[in-house]
């Protein structure tokens, strides 16, 4: 048994079973052995590949989008934030992207959010030639109160959820507990729990249902920013609108998928990002919240194929391949293409969020 692993069946030996959450967020962020803490997960070696690894289109098309909302805000001092920016590939096509427009750069100081020391610092090695003015933070609490453009790529993804399961008897947490004879984290239900938002919905027993207090707290706290000192957002992951009544919990190692429960620490974990939660509290917060987009949909609006074939130009031989492959993974629904969604915010309702005006 792995380190972490024992570590949380101590912890459920001592106190009894742990929320879904504790168990993500100990498997994804353990200050030792979490798998984030403790190696670049991320690429082709890795145990999973993201949009900005499989072509630089997609980081240089979100500069172009930041840099149109900021001239539309008439320019200035702001702050560039990325939350949990990997391993800086993303900040680094969006910086090159975006170097000839005036004043851009020199108006910017950059704030990335990241938890894990590793990727921090392959962020670092990096970026650290690329913009005189970068900071490092843990959370996004430390963010400074100027205004602010931000972008967010599969960070939400990684934040514990907690689950909820219906049973004949009401609803009940879906905890995860140790199975000694079959030496196995397993799921158990806990003690009655949340109270449904709408009462009197016919919930089927055996529906799990999810709740990301993480997501909820942080994009409260960025939408408040966003609404007293200005800017706009960009958030891009996998996730729905509507009700959070699936199980979407999975487990990644290697590029396949894995029993969640097994290895904690050495596959990744994830959960779906309930977008309507989030644009709902955005809108709350007085922000103008775009239509959520699929992934293909913005970055092909937003001239992904014309950026792909003025990269081919230039290009040779297994470079060419890699540019056209790059771009349908990208873009088609049978790839990345409709999986993933595109939510933008911004704290002026007058400032036409590019690619999103139907
Ligand atoms: N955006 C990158 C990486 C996605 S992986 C890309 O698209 O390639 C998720 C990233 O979020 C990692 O950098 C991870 O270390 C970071 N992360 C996860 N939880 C975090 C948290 N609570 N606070 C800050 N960063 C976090």
């Amino acid at each position: 048994m792995s380190a972490l692993a024992e570590i949380i069946r101590e912890r459920i030996a001592a106190s009894g079973s742990i929320s879904v959450a504790d168990y993500m967020e100990l498997a994804l962020a353990h200050p030792e052995h979490g798998y984030y803490r403790k190696q670049d997960p991320l690429g082709a070696r890795g145990d999973f590949i993201t949009a900005p690894e499989i072509s630089q289109i997609f980081g240089e098309l979100i500069g172009i989008w930041l840099a149109q909302v900021w001239m539309q805000m008439g320019g200035g001092p702001f702050s560039l934030v990325e939350l949990g920016p990997g391993r800086g590939t993303l900040m680094g096509d969006l910086l090159r992207a975006t170097k000839k427009i005036p004043e851009f750069h020199e108006c910017m100081t950059i704030h990335m959010v990241e938890t894990s020391p590793t990727l921090a610092h392959a962020q670092y090695q990096r970026l650290r030639y690329e913009h005189p003015r970068i900071e490092w933070l843990d959370r996004v609490e430390e963010l400074p109160d100027s205004p602010t453009l931000l972008v967010a790529n599969e960070f939400f993804d990684a934040l514990p959820i907690k689950q909820f399961i219906m049973t004949d008897d009401g609803v009940r947490e879906r905890r995860v507990a140790w199975d000694e004879a079959a030496q196995a984290f397993t799921f158990v239900e806990g003690p009655a729990g949340l109270q449904l938002a709408k009462s009197g919905q016919s919930i089927p027993p055996g529906t799990v249902m999810e709740q990301c207090p993480a997501a909820r707290s942080i994009m409260r706290l960025l939408a408040d920013r966003l609404q007293q000192c200005g800017g706009a957002a960009l958030v891009i992951d996998y996730g729905y609108l509507g009700d959070a009544h699936h199980d979407t919990l999975q487990a990644l190692c290697r590029h396949q998928f894995h029993p969640v429960l097994r290895d904690p620490g050495e596959a990744d974990l994830t959960a779906h990002v309930d977008f309507s939660t989030l644009m709902g509290i955005a809108r709350d917060a007085g922000l103008q919240v775009g239509p959520l987009l699929n992934q293909g949909q913005f970055l092909v609006r937003m001239g992904a194929e014309m950026r792909a074939e003025m990269l081919l130009k230039h290009a040779q031989g297994p470079q060419r391949d890699l540019i056209v492959t790059g771009l349908q993974r990208l873009v088609s629904p049978q790839a990345m293409g409709e999986l993933f969604k595109v939510m933008a915010v911004a704290s002026r309702h007058d400032i036409e969020l590019p690619g999103f005006a139907l």
